[in-house]
């Protein structure tokens, strides 16, 4: 009776045992996913490995460990720079938030714009907001395209002024934040062609009448190419001169409104005053 009891409980640890080693197996052999991504962020880890956090088209935003990445000579090349449009393979575990990264291939450079200092602070600052705004793992194929088409268009004209502005009024008007701009929001007057007045504390757009101290003026060209940006793509519209005031001035107010609901300053937003 004794012999039988103990046989029985020889067994039963064998099962856990074979039970727990299939479950580590299946860990370990778990097969690598494959995402065509951007890669939004990287950060030093460790003495030889990078953070990667990326935006991957079939995955949402993910963070992962690119193994090696520092070390002088390592598989990534340039495809972590920041913006870079990569084939990424990476695999899952099931216990730990970070993916491990295993294979990045460049689908596109953005050589031009990444290297040069002026450019790369555009970048930097579609890369803080894309990062900011995007929650984990959520697919996101509107952002996802928004990015990829401003940063082209950052590369392919040399001038982030156009690009910045509908990447950041886009942003907004996916985010559902974008106010209505043909009426003020305190008294719901209808705008005309008079300048009207957005800031950091509130979320909408007001009239004169209506405007706080410290609020900054959107004109009526700005509205006109805010206009044009929803209907039109960043690539089909020519930019000229006379419309870098009210790409800029546009490009203030959608960033004030980001900071608004993010509840944070932006880090690279002040940069752009000095790029
Ligand atoms: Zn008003």
């Amino acid at each position: 009776m004794v012999i039988k009891l103990v046989l029985r409980v020889r067994a039963f640890r064998t099962e856990c045992r074979s039970l727990s080693g299939a479950a580590s197996a299946r860990r370990l052999l778990m097969p690598a996913r494959e995402t065509e991504a951007i890669i939004l962020k990287t950060f030093p880890l460790g003495e030889a490995d990078r953070l990667v956090s990326f935006l991957g088209r079939s995955s949402g935003r993910v963070r992962g460990v690119a193994a090696g990445a520092r070390r002088l000579k390592n598989r990534y090349g340039s495809t972590l720079e920041v913006l870079s449009h990569v084939q990424l393979w990476y695999v899952e575990k099931e216990t730990r938030e970070l993916v491990r990264i295993q294979q990045a291939e460049l689908l596109e450079s953005f050589h031009k714009a990444q290297s040069d200092y002026g450019l790369s602070t555009g970048l930097a600052v579609i890369s803080e907001v894309s990062e900011l705004v995007l929650p984990e793992h959520e697919v996101s194929e509107p952002m996802f395209r928004l990015i990829l088409l401003s940063t082209r268009e950052i590369e392919r004209t040399g001038d982030w002024a156009l690009p910045l502005s509908y990447f950041a009024f886009w942003t907004v008007r996916l985010g559902g934040w974008l106010p209505r701009f043909d009426r003020c929001s305190s008294c719901a007057a209808p705008f005309g062609a008079q300048p009207v007045f957005f800031g950091a504390h509130q979320s909408g757009l007001f009239c004169e009448k209506c405007r706080y101290p410290g609020m900054k003026a959107l004109h009526f060209e700005a509205r006109e190419l805010a206009e044009r940006f929803t209907g039109e793509r960043l690539d089909r519209i020519a930019f000229e001169p006379a419309m870098r005031s009210s790409a800029k001035e546009l490009r203030e107010a959608s960033l004030t409104w980001i900071e608004h609901h993010i509840e944070r300053r932006l880090a690279t937003r002040e940069l752009l005053e000095t790029a």
